[in-house]
């Protein structure tokens, strides 16, 4: 599943290869997504300038002047964007291409959960639209910190495993990253969110950034297959140091990293690193 950190290197390579450029038409070959692709889509998009693309979580905001493009990747998704001329015949998963000056933009899901919708400006700000409206924090801005973190935890008596991948204390750390952060922090995965103290918050709100971080100047690392918007393949490039690596010995102390599922997922840590 496309997380954060992949969803922003998705959104800096097709920032860098689309910004400014006019929409000359939209092709949608399946507009079964997790909704519908709205029929008027095309007629909204052609001649249009994208000025910028935002992302609020795993959500890419492609900016017009007179609305938005959400788009979201699902369990599946990856947009690719090719030269002109250089995009390779339409495969059976791809489902839309946006074609635009010198580029084209194309949407690859072969499970449809992922999803391409308007929000036209005269509705008002995107950030009300009913998916974007209950977001949490966004981990990368100045706004998350380890007060904020604090804060939003005080009445959670779920483990900050659980904590942490609900969204709604802060947006978009998957699975994988919280492993890492929670290793990072020095923070036991089971403990309740609310026995945090202040200064672990700020640990754990430090190494979230951090890891995040790490993994976007890595390319939006991934355990499975993963294109990036230029059409490069993409690597592992993260180096996880306990995610998938339950038996092996911890980077820090040399124990084995311990493997336990929390939720229905998997989380990875070490017992003597990690305290409670
Ligand atoms: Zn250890």
């Amino acid at each position: 599943m496309p997380e954060l950190p992949e969803v922003e290197v998705t959104r800096r390579c097709m920032t860098a290869m689309l910004q400014g450029r006019a929409v000359r038409a939209l092709r949608v070959y399946e507009p079964r997504l997790r909704w519908p692709v709205p029929r008027t889509l095309g007629a909204t998009l052609a001649g249009r300038s994208l000025q910028r693309i935002d992302r609020r979580g795993k959500y890419l905001l492609w900016r017009f002047e007179h609305g938005v493009l959400i788009s979201h990747l699902g369990m599946t998704g990856s947009w690719r964007v090719y030269r002109d001329g250089q995009a390779p015949e339409r495969g059976p998963h791809d489902h839309v291409d946006i074609s635009f000056d010198a580029a084209l933009a194309r949407l690859t899901d072969p499970r449809r959960f992922g999803a391409l919708l308007w929000h036209a400006a005269a509705k008002g700000g995107v950030e009300g639209h009913p998916l974007l409206a209950s977001l949490g924090v966004e981990p990368l801005d100045p706004g998350f910190d380890g007060m904020q973190l604090y804060l939003a935890t005080r009445r959670r008596s779920a483990s900050i495993k659980q904590v942490l991948l609900s969204g709604d204390a802060v947006v978009g750390v998957g699975n994988i990253y919280a492993s890492e952060s929670l290793f990072d922090a020095g923070i036991d995965p089971r403990l309740p969110a609310r026995r945090l103290g202040p200064i672990r918050c700020a640990r754990l709100a430090a190494a979230i950034r951090r890891v995040l971080g790490e993994a976007i100047d890595a390319g939006g690392s991934t355990l499975r297959d993963y294109a990036s918007a230029d059409g490069a393949e993409g690597q592992y490039a993260l180096q996880a140091r306990v995610y998938g690596r339950d038996g092996s010995d911890c980077p820090v102390c040399g124990r084995p990293i311990r493997r336990i599922v929390q939720g229905q997922r998997a989380t990875y840590w070490c017992a003597r690193c990690q305290r409670r």
